[in-house]
């Protein structure tokens, strides 16, 4: 099964390949600054850290043979990867190892994009950044420098900006990914789903994926006990107008058509109500607003839904009665991702509600309450107090559930100059070309620019535009921020360095402490090294610092996160019941039961592009890695087969994709399968590299993110739509 093709020997047989040319000589230093690594009977020295090959955050033990970086495993005492890594994470070796990575800073020497720069040291290309920022201070205001920032090691450097003044942060984790469902979710319960996800997948006894590919999308946790449920044999259930892996271990596989899963989950909802099939006790203990939500959902009868989505009414029925026979023990996954046709928030809101309707919120196998860590903070200066309004949404005015930053909300602010200019973008670690829709627009703001300064370990696109590249060390090299993880016990995770960085490469906390410096702000970082700080953190916190630098890892002690533990349920919605009819979005003007509206048809000869993930990438950050590029160079368009014939095109034929504003894909290879709609094609995202500077990756498959030209605003929260777009195929020249 396609779970185990990654079994543990899979995993050792990638960390253990070898480098030969391409390894950098990293002798380790003997004064560099070892945290617990102590050496065995072979001279291996062992360091655990956490991984950062996604933002999922497992605990790992990195392996020092020679004074090279020779493995990274999983670290068995971690509750995020018991003790296995998913292919990326094993894969790290190889981003450490790169030869395309960013070696020195850089400042631009040619038009923006051109790729054209003169190394720098650092100090000289922070003090064309300080100058860069007081003129802009000095013009607009501190809130004219927008961040977008995504994964671990931004906090520092948000800690330093933030203390300078700037106030509009925003990652594409929101309005690109999460967001929807974290809204749909706190609308309903007062509190969103968080990452990682509170899935009781361990226990469950009926698994429902809803456009979620578990598998492909490899959060390994959740991985690990999606295979041990496919081993349980339960029955699952997964929609998707692709036959996924994870569809290949389904009881049923729902080919929906794209654009409809609302249709579906308002039609399960009422063969639960009409059939008697919900959890009637946690819908009159914990429910508001149940009577008026019955009579609306009495409309969507089953036969009513198999005319949107093409799965018959019988077919709806009969998932339906299979999951409900199981609840509370059912679990309606939320999914990751989830912004597809601009109505996602309410779609997330149906998915609630079919928990609601279950039972399953807070119970054994649905969804547990994730327990948090709390660690002492260290003393800081306060950040200046907020004189302006975030410039994404205005005091709420654009999206009136956004509560995160939204990331498009920021550029438009500076395209328009609304609500006041933008001048300076500081990027940390997410390639926004491929990150946002709609990349002439993004490519637009940065032309009305004073400053782009980009922080990252490898040239990505975005890199390409910045007037400063701030390389940093890859997350094996450095220490970072405590992670306070939260689960089904709260742990304390620490970064901590494997190896040290190659050609002098700073830490991303040395960066920015030195850019406070620079700024007249140093004294927001008053420690001369990291380790004062994070041991002072953890000292205080009554947890030994020791144990942590051995072990990687504290975890805390159990305490009830299911109602059959003793668990307390309550609501932090303005009702404080589970909102089953949303008085809040009825008095904004929305539907306070979620309504089902089609999505726009695709122009003739024109096909649904969706897209999706692999397992061994992580969005457009890994395909330069020369592990995991070994593992998949490129990605293919899956058009079904019959399709394809009669088109005339072959299997593995190459093709160009067309969209519907006459974007040109690069050329990829058709996969002609049965495995999807005869009206979608997919592809995996994050290929089809335009930096000449990612050597394997450059011109590799085709770039979905270019080809989503046109997007859909969800106006509950600002979140982009991914699947609106539309392409023909067409013929190599
Ligand atoms: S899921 Fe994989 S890439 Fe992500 S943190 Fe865990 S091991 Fe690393």
């Amino acid at each position: 099964m396609g779970m185990h093709k990654f079994s543990r020997r899979r995993f050792l047989q990638i960390s253990a390949a070898t480098f030969g040319a391409a390894a950098a000589a990293s002798r380790i230093p003997s004064n560099w600054a070892w945290a617990s690594g102590t050496a065995d009977a072979r001279g291996v020295v062992t360091i655990p850290t956490f991984c950062e090959m996604c933002f999922w955050r497992c605990g790992g033990i990195g392996y020092v043979r020679d004074g090279k970086l020779w493995k990274f495993e999983g670290n068995p005492k971690d509750p995020l990867s018991h003790g296995r890594l998913c292919p990326r994470g094993t894969g790290a070796v190889g981003a450490h190892n790169d030869p395309d990575r960013l070696r020195a800073p850089l400042i631009r020497t040619g038009a923006r994009g051109k790729e054209q720069w003169k190394t720098a040291t650092y100090d000289e290309a922070l003090s064309v950044i300080a100058a860069k920022l007081g003129d802009i201070k000095a013009q607009h205001g501190p809130e004219s420098l927008a961040v977008f920032n995504h994964g671990y090691g931004q906090r520092f450097f948000q800690h330093v900006l933030k203390s300078w003044g700037a106030i509009n942060f925003a990652g594409p984790s929101f309005a690109q990914c999460r967001g929807p469902r974290d809204i749909g979710f706190s609308l309903t319960y007062g509190a969103g789903v968080g990452a990682p996800e509170p899935t009781d997948i361990a226990n469950t006894d009926c698994l429902v994926l809803i456009g979620s590919h578990l598998g492909e999308n490899m959060h390994n946790t959740q991985v690990q006990e999606f295979a041990q449920a496919i081993e349980r044999r339960i029955p699952i259930i997964v929609v998707d107008p692709r036959f996924s892996v994870a569809a290949s271990k389904a009881k049923y596989w729902l080919p929906i058509k794209p654009g409809t899963d609302i249709a579906l989950l308002l039609a399960w909802m009422n063969v639960l109500v009409t059939e008697d099939r919900y959890d009637r006790e946690f819908v009159a203990k914990y429910g508001m607003g149940f009577d008026r939500f019955e009579a609306e959902i009495a409309q969507y009868t089953p036969e009513w839904a198999a005319k949107l989505t093409d799965i018959d009414a019988a077919t709806i029925r009969a998932t339906a009665r299979e999951f409900s026979a199981r609840r509370p023990a059912t679990l309606i996954h939320p999914g990751r991702r989830v912004n597809w046709y601009g109505d996602d928030t309410q779609r997330s809101r149906a998915i609630a509600l079919l928990t609601a309707l279950l039972g399953s919120w807070g119970r054994k196998g649905g969804y547990y309450l994730s327990v948090n860590t709390r660690v002492a903070p260290y003393p800081l200066p306060a950040y200046p107090k907020r004189q302006r309004p975030l410039a994404d949404n205005p005091d709420g005015s654009r999206y009136p559930f956004a509560d995160e930053p939204v990331t498009t909300g920021l550029r438009d602010a500076t395209l328009t100059g609304k609500p006041y200019p933008i001048k300076g973008w500081f990027v940390y670690s997410t390639n926004l070309l491929y990150a946002l829709p709609n990349r002439e627009e993004t490519l637009k703001a940065i032309g009305t620019l004073d400053l782009l300064v980009v922080v990252d370990t490898m040239p990505s696109e975005i890199a390409g535009y910045a007037d400063v590249v701030l390389p940093e060390a890859m997350f094996l090299e450095r220490y970072d921020e405590l992670l306070a993880g939260w689960g089904r016990r709260g742990w304390v995770s620490l970064r901590q360095p494997v190896v040290p960085p190659p050609h002098g490469l700073l830490p991303g906390w040395k960066i920015a402490k030195d850019l406070a410096g620079k700024l007249g702000i140093g004294e927001c970082m008053p420690f001369d090294d990291i380790k004062d700080y994070l041991r002072h953190r953890v000292e205080k916190s009554n947890l030994s610092w020791d144990t942590l630098e051995r072990e990687g890892v504290i975890v805390g002690e159990a305490t009830p996160i299911v109602v059959e533990d003793g668990l307390e349920l309550s609501f932090d919605t303005p009702s404080g019941k589970v909102e089953f009819w949303s008085k809040q979005l009825a008095d904004h003007g929305f539907d306070p039961v979620p309504k089902f509206t089609p999505p726009a048809a695709a122009p003739d000869g024109h096909f649904r592009l969706i897209t999706g993930r692999a397992p061994m990438h992580t969005f457009s950050r890994t395909q330069n890695n020369p592990l995991l590029h070994d593992l998949m160079k490129t990605n293919e368009v899956w058009v079904n087969a019959d399709t394809a014939a009669r088109l005339g095109f072959a299997n593995g034929q190459y093709v160009k994709l067309k969209n519907q504003d006459g974007v040109v894909s690069n050329r990829v290879r058709v996969k002609a399968t049965q495995r999807i709609r005869p009206d979608t094609v997919y592809m995996v995202y994050g290929f089809g590299h335009t930096s000449r500077k990612q050597t394997l990756a450059f011109e590799r498959g085709a770039d979905a993110a270019q080809l989503l030209t046109k997007y859909q605003t969800d106006p509950l929260m600002g979140g982009t739509s991914l699947h609106s777009n539309f392409v023909t195929l067409v013929k190599e020249a």
